[in-house]
Protein backbone atom coordinates (compact mmCIF):
# COMPACT_ATOMS: atom_id res chain seq x y z
CA UNK A 1 0.00 0.00 0.00
CA UNK A 2 1.61 3.12 -0.77
CA UNK A 3 0.41 6.28 1.81
CA UNK A 4 0.88 9.88 0.99
CA UNK A 5 2.62 11.88 3.06
CA UNK A 6 3.27 15.65 2.72
CA UNK A 7 7.32 16.62 2.09
CA UNK A 8 7.62 19.93 3.74
CA UNK A 9 11.04 20.44 2.71
CA UNK A 10 11.86 18.54 -0.21
CA UNK A 11 14.79 19.71 -0.72
CA UNK A 12 16.11 17.91 2.87
CA UNK A 13 14.03 14.60 2.38
CA UNK A 14 15.78 11.14 1.16
CA UNK A 15 12.92 8.84 0.20
CA UNK A 16 13.31 5.21 1.28
CA UNK A 17 10.94 1.93 1.44
CA UNK A 18 10.23 0.87 4.39
CA UNK A 19 7.51 -1.63 5.56
CA UNK A 20 4.21 -0.82 4.32
CA UNK A 21 5.95 2.80 3.65
CA UNK A 22 6.48 4.15 0.52
CA UNK A 23 8.35 7.66 1.68
CA UNK A 24 10.63 8.05 4.47
CA UNK A 25 11.08 12.39 5.03
CA UNK A 26 14.11 12.72 7.18
CA UNK A 27 14.09 15.88 8.97
CA UNK A 28 17.03 17.41 12.04
CA UNK A 29 13.85 17.15 14.57
CA UNK A 30 10.30 15.91 15.07
CA UNK A 31 8.63 17.93 17.20
CA UNK A 32 5.54 16.30 19.00
CA UNK A 33 2.37 18.16 19.88
CA UNK A 34 1.32 22.34 18.48
CA UNK A 35 0.64 23.34 21.59
CA UNK A 36 2.32 26.60 22.71
CA UNK A 37 5.44 25.02 23.35
CA UNK A 38 5.82 22.45 20.17
CA UNK A 39 5.08 25.83 18.47
CA UNK A 40 7.99 27.90 20.27
CA UNK A 41 10.23 25.41 19.98
CA UNK A 42 9.64 24.83 16.35
CA UNK A 43 10.24 28.48 15.78
CA UNK A 44 13.73 28.84 17.95
CA UNK A 45 15.03 25.16 16.16
CA UNK A 46 13.90 26.70 13.08
CA UNK A 47 15.95 30.08 14.01
CA UNK A 48 19.25 28.06 14.50
CA UNK A 49 18.85 26.56 10.64
CA UNK A 50 17.34 23.57 11.36
CA UNK A 51 15.06 20.84 9.90
CA UNK A 52 11.64 20.90 11.51
CA UNK A 53 9.04 18.90 11.08
CA UNK A 54 6.00 19.23 13.84
CA UNK A 55 3.55 16.04 14.20
CA UNK A 56 -0.09 17.15 15.84
CA UNK A 57 -2.62 15.18 16.70
CA UNK A 58 -5.19 17.27 16.54
CA UNK A 59 -6.50 19.23 13.08
CA UNK A 60 -5.15 23.01 14.35
CA UNK A 61 -2.95 23.51 16.62
CA UNK A 62 -3.48 25.03 19.96
CA UNK A 63 -6.30 22.78 21.00
CA UNK A 64 -4.86 20.74 23.87
CA UNK A 65 -4.49 22.53 26.80
CA UNK A 66 -3.16 25.32 25.57
CA UNK A 67 -6.93 26.72 23.56
CA UNK A 68 -7.87 26.27 27.51
CA UNK A 69 -6.08 28.33 30.27
CA UNK A 70 -6.45 31.08 31.88
CA UNK A 71 -3.60 32.86 30.18
CA UNK A 72 -2.15 34.14 33.17
CA UNK A 73 1.65 35.39 32.81
CA UNK A 74 3.36 36.21 36.40
CA UNK A 75 7.04 36.66 38.00
CA UNK A 76 5.64 36.16 41.42
CA UNK A 77 7.18 32.54 41.93
CA UNK A 78 9.54 31.32 45.07
CA UNK A 79 12.34 28.91 43.04
CA UNK A 80 15.10 31.07 41.25
CA UNK A 81 14.63 28.66 38.74
CA UNK A 82 10.97 29.58 37.77
CA UNK A 83 11.66 32.96 38.64
CA UNK A 84 14.17 32.91 35.75
CA UNK A 85 12.09 31.58 33.26
CA UNK A 86 9.52 34.00 33.95
CA UNK A 87 12.04 37.09 33.67
CA UNK A 88 13.19 35.71 30.06
CA UNK A 89 9.78 34.69 28.85
CA UNK A 90 7.67 37.91 29.88
CA UNK A 91 9.83 40.19 28.34
CA UNK A 92 9.30 38.57 25.09
CA UNK A 93 5.38 38.54 25.68
CA UNK A 94 5.64 42.46 26.48
CA UNK A 95 7.25 43.28 23.25
CA UNK A 96 5.94 40.80 20.71
CA UNK A 97 4.91 43.03 18.24
CA UNK A 98 7.58 45.07 17.83
CA UNK A 99 9.92 42.17 17.64
CA UNK A 100 7.97 39.86 15.78
CA UNK A 101 5.29 41.84 13.93
CA UNK A 102 2.42 39.80 15.70
CA UNK A 103 -0.32 40.95 18.32
CA UNK A 104 -0.95 38.52 20.79
CA UNK A 105 -3.05 40.06 23.32
CA UNK A 106 -1.18 41.04 26.20
CA UNK A 107 -2.53 42.88 28.77
CA UNK A 108 -0.57 44.02 32.28
CA UNK A 109 -3.64 43.41 33.93
CA UNK A 110 -1.36 41.69 36.94
CA UNK A 111 -1.50 39.16 39.70
CA UNK A 112 -2.32 40.05 42.78
CA UNK A 113 -1.42 37.83 45.58
CA UNK A 114 -3.65 37.75 48.90
CA UNK A 115 -1.30 36.47 51.40
CA UNK A 116 -2.68 34.78 54.94
CA UNK A 117 -0.40 35.82 58.32
CA UNK A 118 0.72 32.51 58.58
CA UNK A 119 2.34 32.39 55.38
CA UNK A 120 3.68 36.17 54.94
CA UNK A 121 7.48 35.96 56.28
CA UNK A 122 8.42 32.94 53.70
CA UNK A 123 6.31 35.27 51.03
CA UNK A 124 8.49 38.06 51.71
CA UNK A 125 11.79 36.31 51.45
CA UNK A 126 10.29 34.94 47.84
CA UNK A 127 9.51 39.34 46.93
CA UNK A 128 13.25 39.47 47.93
CA UNK A 129 14.05 36.98 45.88
CA UNK A 130 11.93 37.80 42.81
CA UNK A 131 13.41 41.94 43.36
CA UNK A 132 17.48 40.99 43.76
CA UNK A 133 16.40 38.80 40.64
CA UNK A 134 15.10 42.15 38.79
CA UNK A 135 11.53 41.21 39.00
CA UNK A 136 9.15 44.05 39.40
CA UNK A 137 7.15 43.32 42.75
CA UNK A 138 5.11 45.82 44.97
CA UNK A 139 4.26 44.70 48.31
CA UNK A 140 0.81 46.14 49.43
CA UNK A 141 -1.39 46.41 52.46
CA UNK A 142 -4.73 44.46 52.56
CA UNK A 143 -6.27 48.38 52.17
CA UNK A 144 -4.24 49.44 49.07
CA UNK A 145 -4.78 45.90 47.31
CA UNK A 146 -8.51 46.27 47.96
CA UNK A 147 -8.31 49.38 45.35
CA UNK A 148 -7.75 46.13 42.41
CA UNK A 149 -10.82 44.50 43.87
CA UNK A 150 -13.00 44.10 46.75
CA UNK A 151 -12.35 40.99 49.39
CA UNK A 152 -12.60 40.93 53.18
CA UNK A 153 -9.13 40.89 54.73
CA UNK A 154 -9.59 38.55 57.63
CA UNK A 155 -6.93 36.35 57.97
CA UNK A 156 -4.25 38.37 55.64
CA UNK A 157 -0.93 39.74 56.20
CA UNK A 158 -0.72 41.98 53.30
CA UNK A 159 -0.43 40.78 49.47
CA UNK A 160 1.77 41.28 46.46
CA UNK A 161 1.24 42.58 42.82
CA UNK A 162 3.03 41.86 39.72
CA UNK A 163 2.57 44.65 37.48
CA UNK A 164 4.35 42.54 34.64
CA UNK A 165 2.36 40.33 35.04
CA UNK A 166 -1.15 39.66 33.37
CA UNK A 167 -2.96 37.51 30.56
CA UNK A 168 -1.50 36.80 26.44
CA UNK A 169 -3.39 35.16 24.30
CA UNK A 170 -2.56 31.75 24.04
CA UNK A 171 -4.22 31.40 20.60
CA UNK A 172 -2.81 34.11 19.03
CA UNK A 173 1.15 33.42 20.55
CA UNK A 174 0.98 30.04 19.28
CA UNK A 175 -0.51 30.77 15.79
CA UNK A 176 2.02 33.51 15.57
CA UNK A 177 4.95 30.82 16.34
CA UNK A 178 3.51 28.74 14.01
CA UNK A 179 3.62 31.06 11.04
CA UNK A 180 7.30 32.62 12.04
CA UNK A 181 8.48 28.36 12.29
CA UNK A 182 6.73 28.15 8.55
CA UNK A 183 8.04 31.51 7.02
CA UNK A 184 11.61 29.83 8.12
CA UNK A 185 11.12 26.50 6.42
CA UNK A 186 9.17 24.29 9.61
CA UNK A 187 6.34 21.70 8.56
CA UNK A 188 3.28 21.62 10.42
CA UNK A 189 1.59 17.59 10.13
CA UNK A 190 -2.14 18.56 11.57
CA UNK A 191 -4.56 15.66 11.93
CA UNK A 192 -1.25 13.75 12.55
CA UNK A 193 -1.00 11.30 15.86
CA UNK A 194 1.98 9.62 16.70
CA UNK A 195 1.36 5.96 17.27
CA UNK A 196 5.11 4.92 17.47
CA UNK A 197 8.79 6.12 18.03
CA UNK A 198 11.27 3.62 17.16
CA UNK A 199 15.55 4.42 18.18
CA UNK A 200 17.27 3.74 14.96
CA UNK A 201 20.92 4.32 14.44
CA UNK A 202 21.93 7.64 16.16
CA UNK A 203 18.26 8.95 15.75
CA UNK A 204 14.62 7.90 15.52
CA UNK A 205 12.09 7.27 13.07
CA UNK A 206 8.50 8.83 14.67
CA UNK A 207 5.34 6.97 13.15
CA UNK A 208 2.19 7.91 12.26
CA UNK A 209 -0.82 6.47 10.43
CA UNK A 210 0.35 8.94 7.84
CA UNK A 211 3.93 8.04 7.17
CA UNK A 212 7.46 7.58 9.27
CA UNK A 213 9.81 10.39 10.22
CA UNK A 214 13.33 9.98 10.72
CA UNK A 215 15.34 12.44 12.47
CA UNK A 216 18.37 13.03 14.56
CA UNK A 217 16.03 14.37 17.73
CA UNK A 218 12.53 13.71 19.06
CA UNK A 219 11.16 16.98 21.08
CA UNK A 220 8.35 15.63 23.48
CA UNK A 221 6.21 18.63 23.59
CA UNK A 222 2.92 16.54 24.01
CA UNK A 223 1.70 18.16 26.77
CA UNK A 224 -0.65 16.35 29.37
CA UNK A 225 0.19 13.30 26.54
CA UNK A 226 3.45 13.65 27.35
CA UNK A 227 3.90 10.28 29.41
CA UNK A 228 1.83 8.53 26.58
CA UNK A 229 4.91 9.42 24.18
CA UNK A 230 7.29 8.55 26.41
CA UNK A 231 5.54 4.81 26.33
CA UNK A 232 5.42 4.17 23.05
CA UNK A 233 9.34 4.84 22.93
CA UNK A 234 9.72 2.30 26.01
CA UNK A 235 10.69 5.80 27.91
CA UNK A 236 9.59 6.57 31.79
CA UNK A 237 8.38 10.61 31.21
CA UNK A 238 6.53 11.51 34.62
CA UNK A 239 3.85 13.11 33.74
CA UNK A 240 0.26 12.66 33.66
CA UNK A 241 -3.32 14.66 33.38
CA UNK A 242 -5.21 15.97 35.60
CA UNK A 243 -8.13 18.03 34.98
CA UNK A 244 -8.32 21.57 35.90
CA UNK A 245 -11.88 23.51 35.61
CA UNK A 246 -12.33 27.23 35.28
CA UNK A 247 -16.11 29.13 35.83
CA UNK A 248 -17.38 31.67 34.22
CA UNK A 249 -19.88 34.45 36.29
CA UNK A 250 -22.56 36.60 34.23
CA UNK A 251 -21.96 40.19 33.52
CA UNK A 252 -21.04 42.27 36.65
CA UNK A 253 -21.36 45.87 37.44
CA UNK A 254 -17.67 46.81 38.31
CA UNK A 255 -15.82 48.84 35.65
CA UNK A 256 -12.45 47.62 37.05
CA UNK A 257 -10.45 44.98 35.61
CA UNK A 258 -9.54 42.78 38.06
CA UNK A 259 -5.42 41.52 38.22
CA UNK A 260 -5.24 37.44 38.44
CA UNK A 261 -6.39 37.69 42.11
CA UNK A 262 -5.20 34.54 43.89
CA UNK A 263 -6.35 33.83 47.98
CA UNK A 264 -3.57 32.10 48.87
CA UNK A 265 -4.79 31.29 52.17
CA UNK A 266 -7.76 28.73 49.91
CA UNK A 267 -6.48 28.89 46.67
CA UNK A 268 -9.69 30.40 44.95
CA UNK A 269 -8.45 32.78 41.79
CA UNK A 270 -10.19 34.87 39.69
CA UNK A 271 -9.60 37.28 37.00
CA UNK A 272 -11.89 39.90 34.74
CA UNK A 273 -12.75 38.43 31.35
CA UNK A 274 -14.98 41.51 29.77
CA UNK A 275 -17.34 41.78 32.05
CA UNK A 276 -17.49 38.75 33.70
CA UNK A 277 -15.30 37.41 35.86
CA UNK A 278 -13.31 33.74 35.34
CA UNK A 279 -13.11 31.44 38.67
CA UNK A 280 -12.02 28.68 39.92
CA UNK A 281 -9.46 26.39 42.79
CA UNK A 282 -7.47 23.61 41.93
CA UNK A 283 -8.71 20.34 43.11
CA UNK A 284 -6.36 18.76 45.12
CA UNK A 285 -8.50 15.56 45.16
CA UNK A 286 -9.04 14.90 41.83
CA UNK A 287 -7.42 11.96 40.64
CA UNK A 288 -5.10 11.94 37.54
CA UNK A 289 -6.55 10.86 34.27
CA UNK A 290 -8.38 12.09 31.52
CA UNK A 291 -11.75 13.43 33.08
CA UNK A 292 -13.80 15.36 31.25
CA UNK A 293 -16.77 17.72 31.61
CA UNK A 294 -17.48 20.41 33.86
CA UNK A 295 -18.65 19.02 37.57
CA UNK A 296 -20.97 21.27 39.34
CA UNK A 297 -20.89 19.78 42.63
CA UNK A 298 -17.14 21.20 42.46
CA UNK A 299 -18.43 24.64 41.40
CA UNK A 300 -20.54 24.59 44.28
CA UNK A 301 -17.24 23.64 46.39
CA UNK A 302 -15.62 26.02 44.34
CA UNK A 303 -18.63 29.34 45.31
CA UNK A 304 -19.01 28.34 48.82
CA UNK A 305 -15.32 28.51 49.42
CA UNK A 306 -14.42 31.89 48.21
CA UNK A 307 -17.83 33.44 49.25
CA UNK A 308 -15.69 34.52 52.39
CA UNK A 309 -12.77 36.11 51.01
CA UNK A 310 -15.01 37.67 48.15
CA UNK A 311 -18.23 37.84 49.55
CA UNK A 312 -19.94 40.12 46.65
CA UNK A 313 -19.86 36.05 45.05
CA UNK A 314 -23.40 36.39 46.85
CA UNK A 315 -24.58 38.33 44.31
CA UNK A 316 -22.54 37.17 41.22
CA UNK A 317 -24.51 34.66 38.91
CA UNK A 318 -22.52 31.43 37.11
CA UNK A 319 -22.02 31.07 33.00
CA UNK A 320 -22.23 27.07 33.48
CA UNK A 321 -22.31 27.24 29.33
CA UNK A 322 -19.35 29.58 29.17
CA UNK A 323 -17.28 27.79 31.68
CA UNK A 324 -14.80 24.79 30.69
CA UNK A 325 -12.28 22.45 31.54
CA UNK A 326 -8.65 21.17 30.66
CA UNK A 327 -5.53 19.37 31.82
CA UNK A 328 -2.65 20.07 33.15
CA UNK A 329 0.19 17.86 32.64
CA UNK A 330 1.69 17.64 35.60
CA UNK A 331 5.06 16.35 37.05
CA UNK A 332 5.64 15.02 40.48
CA UNK A 333 7.15 18.06 41.39
CA UNK A 334 4.57 20.45 39.48
CA UNK A 335 7.42 21.97 37.49
CA UNK A 336 8.37 21.66 33.59
CA UNK A 337 11.08 18.32 32.77
CA UNK A 338 12.96 20.56 29.95
CA UNK A 339 16.09 18.66 28.96
CA UNK A 340 17.45 15.59 27.19
CA UNK A 341 16.01 11.92 28.36
CA UNK A 342 18.73 10.32 30.67
CA UNK A 343 17.68 6.47 28.69
CA UNK A 344 17.74 7.73 25.19
CA UNK A 345 19.99 9.55 23.03
CA UNK A 346 18.36 12.81 20.90
CA UNK A 347 15.19 12.98 22.88
CA UNK A 348 14.59 15.81 24.68
CA UNK A 349 11.42 16.27 26.45
CA UNK A 350 10.10 19.88 27.23
CA UNK A 351 6.35 18.85 29.29
CA UNK A 352 5.16 18.85 32.85
CA UNK A 353 4.44 22.34 33.07
CA UNK A 354 1.36 21.89 35.23
CA UNK A 355 0.21 25.54 35.60
CA UNK A 356 2.45 27.17 33.64
CA UNK A 357 3.11 25.76 30.72
CA UNK A 358 2.20 29.31 28.74
CA UNK A 359 4.04 31.89 30.66
CA UNK A 360 7.42 29.91 30.28
CA UNK A 361 6.90 28.62 26.55
CA UNK A 362 9.51 31.79 25.21
CA UNK A 363 12.24 30.15 27.55
CA UNK A 364 11.06 26.50 26.34
CA UNK A 365 11.40 27.14 23.10
CA UNK A 366 15.17 28.47 22.93
CA UNK A 367 16.40 26.25 25.69
CA UNK A 368 15.00 23.20 23.25
CA UNK A 369 16.91 25.08 20.70
CA UNK A 370 20.08 25.18 22.72
CA UNK A 371 19.53 21.58 23.49
CA UNK A 372 19.84 20.65 19.92
CA UNK A 373 22.10 22.96 18.08
CA UNK A 374 24.86 23.41 20.86
CA UNK A 375 24.55 20.58 23.27
CA UNK A 376 23.64 22.56 25.86
CA UNK A 377 21.12 25.75 27.09
CA UNK A 378 23.09 29.01 27.76
CA UNK A 379 20.39 31.65 27.45
CA UNK A 380 18.27 30.33 30.68
CA UNK A 381 20.01 28.03 32.90
CA UNK A 382 17.26 25.04 33.08
CA UNK A 383 19.59 22.58 35.17
CA UNK A 384 16.91 22.13 37.65
CA UNK A 385 14.24 21.31 35.43
CA UNK A 386 16.29 18.40 33.85
CA UNK A 387 14.86 14.68 34.56
CA UNK A 388 17.78 14.28 37.67
CA UNK A 389 16.51 16.44 39.79
CA UNK A 390 13.82 14.05 41.08
CA UNK A 391 14.25 12.70 44.23
CA UNK A 392 18.00 14.83 44.90
CA UNK A 393 16.13 18.03 47.21
CA UNK A 394 16.46 20.43 44.72
CA UNK A 395 13.88 23.33 46.25
CA UNK A 396 10.24 22.81 45.34
CA UNK A 397 8.03 25.64 43.81
CA UNK A 398 5.88 26.72 46.28
CA UNK A 399 3.57 29.27 44.49
CA UNK A 400 1.88 26.51 42.44
CA UNK A 401 -1.62 27.49 41.11
C1 LIG B 1 -7.85 25.30 33.01
C2 LIG B 1 -6.39 25.58 32.80
C3 LIG B 1 -5.87 26.82 33.20
C4 LIG B 1 -4.51 27.11 32.98
N1 LIG B 1 -4.04 28.36 33.27
C5 LIG B 1 -2.75 28.67 32.96
C6 LIG B 1 -2.27 30.01 33.15
O1 LIG B 1 -2.99 30.89 33.61
N2 LIG B 1 -0.98 30.26 32.81
C7 LIG B 1 -0.14 29.30 32.29
O2 LIG B 1 1.03 29.60 32.03
N3 LIG B 1 -0.58 28.04 32.11
C8 LIG B 1 -1.86 27.71 32.41
N4 LIG B 1 -2.33 26.45 32.20
C9 LIG B 1 -1.39 25.42 31.75
C10 LIG B 1 -1.13 25.57 30.26
O3 LIG B 1 -2.35 25.61 29.56
C11 LIG B 1 -0.29 24.42 29.80
O4 LIG B 1 0.84 24.25 30.65
C12 LIG B 1 0.23 24.68 28.38
O5 LIG B 1 -0.84 24.97 27.52
C13 LIG B 1 1.00 23.49 27.88
O6 LIG B 1 1.28 23.74 26.54
P1 LIG B 1 1.95 22.60 25.69
O7 LIG B 1 2.21 23.14 24.34
O8 LIG B 1 3.10 22.06 26.45
O9 LIG B 1 0.83 21.44 25.69
P2 LIG B 1 -0.54 21.38 24.88
O10 LIG B 1 -1.09 22.73 24.60
O11 LIG B 1 -1.43 20.43 25.59
O12 LIG B 1 -0.09 20.78 23.50
C14 LIG B 1 0.28 19.42 23.39
C15 LIG B 1 -0.18 18.97 22.02
O13 LIG B 1 0.26 17.64 21.80
C16 LIG B 1 -0.70 17.02 20.99
N5 LIG B 1 -0.56 15.56 21.07
C17 LIG B 1 -0.84 14.75 22.12
N6 LIG B 1 -0.62 13.47 21.79
C18 LIG B 1 -0.17 13.47 20.50
C19 LIG B 1 0.21 12.45 19.60
N7 LIG B 1 0.17 11.14 19.92
N8 LIG B 1 0.60 12.81 18.35
C20 LIG B 1 0.65 14.11 17.99
N9 LIG B 1 0.26 15.12 18.80
C21 LIG B 1 -0.13 14.80 20.05
C22 LIG B 1 -2.02 17.49 21.60
O14 LIG B 1 -3.08 17.35 20.68
C23 LIG B 1 -1.69 18.94 21.90
O15 LIG B 1 -2.09 19.82 20.87
C24 LIG B 1 -3.67 26.13 32.39
C25 LIG B 1 -4.19 24.91 32.00
C26 LIG B 1 -5.54 24.63 32.19
C27 LIG B 1 -6.09 23.30 31.76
Amino acid sequence: MDVLIRLGAPSCCRVHELGTYSFMPTTDVVVIGAGINGASCAYHLASRGLDVTVLEKEPAPAMGSTGRSAAGVRVQFTTAANIALSLYSLPVFRTFAERYGHEIGYRDIGYLLLVPLARWARHLESVELQLSMGAPVEVLSPGEARRYVDFDPTGLAGATYGPWDGVVDPHMVTLAWVEMARDLGAVFELGTAVTGLRSSGDGWQVEAETGIWQCSHVVNAAGAWSGQIGALAGLKVPVGPKRIQIFMSGPIADDRTYPLTIDLSTGVYLRSEGDRVLFGLDNLEQPFGFTEGVDEAWLEHVLLTGVDRFPWWEEMGVDLKASWWGYYGVSPDNSPIIGYHPDAHGWIDACGFSGHGIMHAPATGVAVAEFVADGRASTVNVDHFSHARFGTGVPVEANIF
